[in-house]
């Protein structure tokens, strides 16, 4: 049965923010106040050092551990965000594997969080308008059978698509709402690095 590794998971999710540091960065200074590529450096590098090298602990440890630390470390909005997302993706793991069905079920759980700590509807321009399209089609094709390679893969599209349907969409959460129309043509930032968040996950298929 193959499932996401959670270590490799926020290993490659730190890797990749790394890659694309200043890509959100100037998103973010576009609608924002140019810190999301900085604080997800530094929120995810805290969750790579705080790692436990010679321990294999439960998926949900490795992902709870990364929650409180995002929360810790990152100052913006992104932190009780993501944050939150680890935290519930966590409860609702218990001590089972990240496979197919697990991570399906994490994932709707972490976004579930997002929403309840930030209260995001459909087109509000954040990195819910990225993951819920993500964590749908997730639930579908888990529930149709598929792998969860496949499952991840038609995620890994649709959180991407939806990235990029935040670009004519008027920001109503968050820093980018005051700017009103003029956030209107620009990527969101989060939604960005929610799109990074899934690529990470389909590469820690193991
Ligand atoms: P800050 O806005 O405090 O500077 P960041 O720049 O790190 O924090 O993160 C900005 C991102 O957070 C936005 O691009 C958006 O995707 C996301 N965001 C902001 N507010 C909310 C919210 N209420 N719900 C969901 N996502 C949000
Ligand atoms: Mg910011």
């Amino acid at each position: 049965m193959s499932a996401v590794d959670p270590i490799r998971w926020l290993r490659d999710f730190a890797a990749l923010i790394d890659e694309h540091t200043d890509e959100l960065t100037e998103l973010d200074a576009a609608i924002g106040d140019a810190d999301h590529g900085s604080n997800m450096r530094r929120g995810t590098a805290a969750v790579v050092a705080a790692f436990d090298e010679p321990s294999a602990p439960l998926p949900s440890a490795v992902l709870k551990q990364a929650g409180m630390v995002l929360i810790r470390s990152i100052g913006g909005a992104s932190g009780p965000l993501y944050g939150t997302f680890f935290l519930r993706a966590a409860a609702a793991s218990a001590e089972a594997p990240l496979d197919a069905t697990g991570f399906a079920k994490s994932f709707r759980a972490g976004l579930d969080g997002i929403v309840a700590r930030g209260k995001a509807e459909a087109g509000d321009k954040t990195m819910f308008d990225a993951l819920a399209p993500a964590a749908d089609i997730l639930d579908e094709k888990v529930s149709a059978g598929a792998s969860l390679a496949d499952a991840l893969d038609a995620a890994l599209a649709a959180v991407e698509a939806g990235r990029d349907a935040t670009i004519p969409m008027l920001a109503r959460k968050g820093r980018a709402s005051y700017l009103g129309e003029r956030s209107v043509g620009h990527q969101d930032p989060g939604a960005t690095s929610a799109a990074l968040l899934v690529r990470a996950a389909r590469q820690a298929v193991l």
